[in-house]
């Protein structure tokens, strides 16, 4: 397959393309580069079956040749970085997507949504599974990241029933790995950091939220699958072993080695309001229709994610 992903110089993102190529495809990734990194893709220059775009999806997007299968990754999904850059969140969920379903639609290609858990809210089901329909505050912070994937969930659906275009859509919870941006604010990047440096473990308010955190390599997995699938309504993605962010501080002191303290930090900004108190994928669904399931357990996964930040914090 011809395949284009947006947001390919991103963390998932490029990760994928190194999957697709693996897999014998031919790959174009765009990217604007305002939080993806063309280091997550400088080993694949020169491949003859890679190319990539620097482009705004925002944009009308223009591919010459035919393509199969367009996947939509370009998003703002770090808290901080929708924080601060809310209208962009806003337009890459909304316009982003519908240039890239309006391409996919020129092209005859199958379309992929990276959607998100956050969809859920604060979710007031638990465990959460694709039949619930979410808890979300559309005014509040958060509001510019979580109603612009629901917007582009409906939006996704509305081609695939008004165009006929084959549609997929995935719903990421918590994804680590290799390739997270250092600076990007979330848990995992500042942990790790943080543990590295011999640096305070910041855990937000009393360390009592939940997540439930899944490998990159399970995640690309399961996006691959269900690309590959038939399954047109959404499908969570993301690794059910849910924990308190207070064990998770302490599962990266234990993994990294480090003698960091935990210190409980009240944020002044606006990070942890409307802070789903709770989250963790039902996967059910994923079993059945795509015979999927996270196989790296979190100190494995942790193990090989601290050995990748060792090297960059250290420089
Ligand atoms: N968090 C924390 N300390 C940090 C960063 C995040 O305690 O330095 C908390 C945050 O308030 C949330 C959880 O960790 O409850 C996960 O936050 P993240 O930003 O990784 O992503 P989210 O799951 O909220 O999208």
């Amino acid at each position: 397959m011809r395949i284009l992903i947006t947001g390919g110089a991103g963390f998932i993102g490029s990760h994928l393309c190194d999957r697709l190529l693996a897999e014998g495809h031919q790959v174009i990734a765009m990217d604007n580069l305002s939080t993806g990194s063309v280091n997550n893709i400088a080993h694949l220059a020169g491949h003859d079956n890679f190319l990539f775009i620097k482009h705004d999806v925002t944009n009308y997007i223009y591919i010459e040749g035919k393509l199969d299968a367009v996947l939509h990754l370009a998003s703002l999904p770090s808290p901080v970085d929708y924080l601060e850059k809310p209208i962009q969140t806003l337009k890459v969920g909304a316009l982003g997507t519908h240039k890239a379903l309006g391409l996919a639609l020129e092209k005859g290609a199958r379309f992929l949504l990276a959607s998100t858990s956050e969809v859920y809210g604060d979710p007031l089901v638990h465990p959460q599974a694709e039949t619930y329909w979410g808890n979300v505050n559309p005014v509040g912070p958060r509001g510019v990241y979580d109603e612009s994937k629901r917007f582009a969930e409906a939006l996704t659906m509305a081609y695939h029933r008004a165009h006929g275009v084959e549609t997929r859509i995935a719903r990421i919870f918590n994804t680590y790995g290799p390739r997270m941006r250092l600076d990007d604010g979330r848990v995992v990047p500042n942990f790790v950091k943080q543990a590295l440096l011999n640096e305070p473990l910041t855990v937000y308010d009393d360390g009592s939220r939940t997540r439930s955190f899944c490998y990159v390599d399970d995640m690309v997995e399961g996006l691959y699958r269900l690309l590959l699938s038939d399954e047109v309504y959404p499908v969570n993605l993301g690794n059910p072993r849910e924990m308190t962010i207070l064990e998770f501080a302490r599962t990266v002191l234990k993994v990294s080695g480090s003698s960091s303290p935990i210190v409980f930090v009240i944020p002044k900004d606006e990070r942890t309001k409307d802070d789903p108190q709770v989250r963790q994928p039902d996967i059910s669904k994923a079993r059945r229709v795509l015979g999927w399931e996270p196989r790296v357990d979190l100190e494995e996964g942790l193990r090989r994610t601290v050995e990748w930040f060792r090297a960059r914090v250290q420089k």
